[in-house]
């Protein structure tokens, strides 16, 4: 019999700090009217071009900051400190710096279109190729995703990322290889609700891999926060246990405050 999947978080939400609608506290009310334990405020880095504040830097002090006022208020959810980081190299590099992300409770990264690259070489192969060349010709559309699994994969072993977001999204990416490699380094692989790309064959395939997964909801709008219905409904249809999925409450586990 296959087990119910039941989740007590959501590791993927943005605020004002980047493009989202709302504020922090805002994403947690919302979290905790879903009875989520845990809630991440995953702002994206500041390579991205959707920022609200692109003048500014990130102000990761301040984000920090409001999340431990949260944190003292409410005893029955925990709130993680982190980021979407942006994939800017085919070295996979991050655009946020290091000590940064040392200093954060979760680390999510991904391959986005919209973002300032880390060189002309990076903007052409992750960027350009992607949006309109590879729809050009089948060998380029090939060599659009060695690049991209490439980019991933490296970013994936050079820094500690719990989840790769949305994979495949706008920017092809070879399953197998990538899933092999987050299963070696402990990186989760999105089944994200907001863009829907991610498909049973795509889950079946990366879990015979060994990875595993986190559904997250990706939301811009604090009435998003926590929904993952549509995530958790593919997971089951999957054929996922409890112990694939970073957010599903394990078997004999109670969640904490639920
Ligand atoms: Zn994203
Ligand atoms: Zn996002």
């Amino acid at each position: 019999m296959i087990a119910t999947l039941r989740l007590f978080a959501d590791y993927h939400t943005h605020t004002r700090y980047s493009h989202g609608k709302g504020t922090i506290a805002d994403n947690v009310a919302f979290a905790r009217q879903r009875g989520l334990s845990e809630v991440a405020i995953t702002d994206h880095g500041p390579a991205s071009l959707l920022m609200s504040n692109l003048i500014r830097r990130t102000d990761w002090v301040q984000i920090r900051r409001e999340i431990e006022v949260q944190n003292g208020i409410y005893r029955d959810i925990r709130i993680l400190f982190g980021v979407e980081a942006n994939i800017v190299s085919l070295d996979g590099d991050l655009d946020v710096p290091r000590e940064v992300l040392s200093q954060m409770d979760i680390v999510l990264a991904g391959l986005h279109l919209f973002v300032v690259p880390a060189s002309l070489r990076a903007g052409v192969s992750l960027i350009i190729n992607n949006a309109w060349l590879s729809r050009l010709s089948r060998n380029l559309g090939r060599r659009a995703r060695r690049d991209n699994t490439r980019a991933v994969i490296r970013a994936v072993r050079k820094n500690r990322i719990d989840i790769i977001t949305h994979p495949g999204l706008q920017l092809s990416i070879d399953t197998r290889e990538l899933a092999r490699v987050c299963a070696d380094h402990g990186t989760a692989l999105e089944i994200n609700t907001s863009h829907r790309e991610v498909t049973t064959d795509f889950i079946q395939c990366a879990a015979e891999e060994g990875v595993r997964f986190a559904i997250g909801s990706d939301a811009h709008d604090p009435w998003r926060v926590g929904d993952l219905g549509q995530g958790l409904a593919l997971a089951q249809a999957a054929g996922l246990r409890p112990d694939q999925v970073i957010n599903a409450v394990k078997p004999g586990q109670a969640p904490r405050f639920q």
